[in-house]
């Protein structure tokens, strides 16, 4: 059997950055575990592509993800510029349609600058000037993040394992975590195939089954969570460069994690519509409502004993909820919410329907969404969950704030000088 010192379960952007920055500072033998063949197969390869400025994160609650994102714009860059990735300097428009979510505009202004977003990088527009700029946007006023970048975040997380694996990363592929064996100074993983290996320190970051893998560890026992899908529609070549800025607009719902579907300009030059948010019983029910019996019945098990159960009493969540699912069945649904801001659109303009992501927000046990990232300490482990958007954005130095977490706990010792690394880690600590 196969012994590491450290092994990361998920090969994730949050689990390849993390082995990264481990295997630069570290002679330590690391394994990231993916039950895929490849990184980034679920949601780090299935987002909206968008390096994203934290003008929208409230600084107080929101705090881990708005640092994170602000500080990793440019190591993302550097990445991209350094390995020829898609890197396509966008800009985004925030839209407000009255004057209350105008307010909101200014609040995310105040909120980007606290965030460390430069003041000149953040223009509120009314809407003539916006109509200059974009003239098939309707709206009352705007705010113009001239910094926000599309990228392919798959592409991004494959040159991260490449350099991982050139500092002696091992990427263990196809195997499926299942259960755990835990000794006194170690941990036996089991996998679906009844093969196992064995390390010293686990790090979970295991997207949608995080929680589920966390509770092994008997952690967070009165937390739930849901999976939320979010679908996309591409729009046709003819029709796709009629706005050429991104465009969202004020959440309607700031308490619940959903945002209204965006107009999206993707790296790749195409133009898509989504995501919106549909509730499905596993973090990889791509299609469909239904994976299979089991999840769904051991899901709605969960929401109706745990801290779920009161959010599905909430009736302005339900009413929330059954707006997404008729945007998930019928595309003129999804195309008139986003109709609100570009008028002219068509359901007809959109033919194929993208890739669907989906995001796993946790559940506190009072029933209320949590806000933010939350890391627990188990049995030799460590945990990541509610890693939600924009994680994509903020991987590179969140991950290095985790990696100087284990150092201040005494798990990772006798890190080693830095030499021709693509991020420096002491400046990122300096600034988070
Ligand atoms: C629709 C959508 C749009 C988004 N848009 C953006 C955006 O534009 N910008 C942005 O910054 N963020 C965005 N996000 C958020 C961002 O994509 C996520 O925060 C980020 O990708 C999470 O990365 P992760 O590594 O934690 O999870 P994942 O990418 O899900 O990785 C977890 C990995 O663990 C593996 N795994 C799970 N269980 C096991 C097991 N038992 N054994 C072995 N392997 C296992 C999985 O196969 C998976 O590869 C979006 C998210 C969604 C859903």
């Amino acid at each position: 059997m196969k012994n590491f010192d450290i092994a990361i379960i998920g090969g994730g952007i949050l689990g390849t950055t993390i082995s990264y920055w481990i295997s630069n500072l570290y002679d330590s033998s690391v394994c990231v575990i993916e039950k895929e063949s490849d990184v980034a197969k679920h949601t780090s390869g299935r987002n909206t592509g968008v390096v994203h400025t934290p003008f929208y994160l409230d600084p107080e609650k929101k705090k881990t993800f708005a640092k994170s994102a602000h500080i990793s714009h440019d190591l993302w860059k550097k990445l991209a510029v350094n390995t020829n990735s898609p890197w396509m300097e966008v800009g985004t428009i925030e839209v407000a349609k009255d004057e209350s979510q105008h307010k909101t505009l200014e609040k995310y202004k105040k909120w980007g600058i606290k965030n460390g977003v430069s003041d000149d990088s953040l223009l509120i527009l009314n809407s003539n000037e916006l109509k200059q700029k974009e003239k098939y946007l309707e709206s009352y006023s705007g705010l113009f993040c001239k910094t926000d970048v599309s990228t392919d975040y798959s592409r991004l997380t494959q040159e991260i394992k490449n350099i991982s694996i050139q500092n002696s990363t091992e990427f263990i592929f196809q195997k499926t975590v299942k259960s755990f064996e835990h000794k006194n100074d170690s941990i036996k993983i089991n996998f679906t195939d009844n093969s196992s290996i064995e390390c010293k320190y686990l790090i979970n970051c295991s997207g949608g089954n995080s929680l589920d893998i966390a509770k092994q560890f008997d952690l967070f026992e009165s937390y739930s969570d849901l999976h939320f899908r979010g679908e996309y529609w591409i729009a046709d070549n003819k029709y796709a460069n009629i706005v050429k800025t991104n465009i969202y607009s004020v959440a309607r719902h700031p308490e619940f994690p959903f945002l209204d579907p965006h107009w999206i300009k993707r790296a790749n030059g195409t133009t898509e519509i989504g995501p919106n948010a549909v509730p499905v019983p596993t973090p990889e029910t791509y299609d469909g409502f239904v994976t299979d019996i089991q999840s769904t019945i051991s899901k709605l098990g969960d929401i109706l004993t745990g801290g779920a159960k009161k959010l599905f009493l909430n009736p302005e969540f339900l009413s929330l909820i059954t707006h997404e699912f008729r945007s998930s069945i019928s595309k003129d649904a999804m195309v008139e919410r986003v109709m609100n801001f570009i008028p002219s659109l068509e359901p007809n303009y959109f033919a194929k329907k993208g890739t669907a992501g989906i995001r796993t927000p946790v559940i506190s046990p009072d029933g209320n969404f949590i806000p933010d990232v939350i890391e627990r300490e188990g049995h030799n482990s460590f945990h990541i969950v509610n890693y939600n958007s924009p994680g994509a954005t903020g991987a590179p130095a969140y991950s290095a704030l985790i990696v100087k977490k284990l150092q201040n706990k005494g798990i990772l010792k006798n890190s080693k000088p830095q030499k021709n690394s693509l991020w420096n880690f002491n400046s990122i600590i300096e600034r988070i």
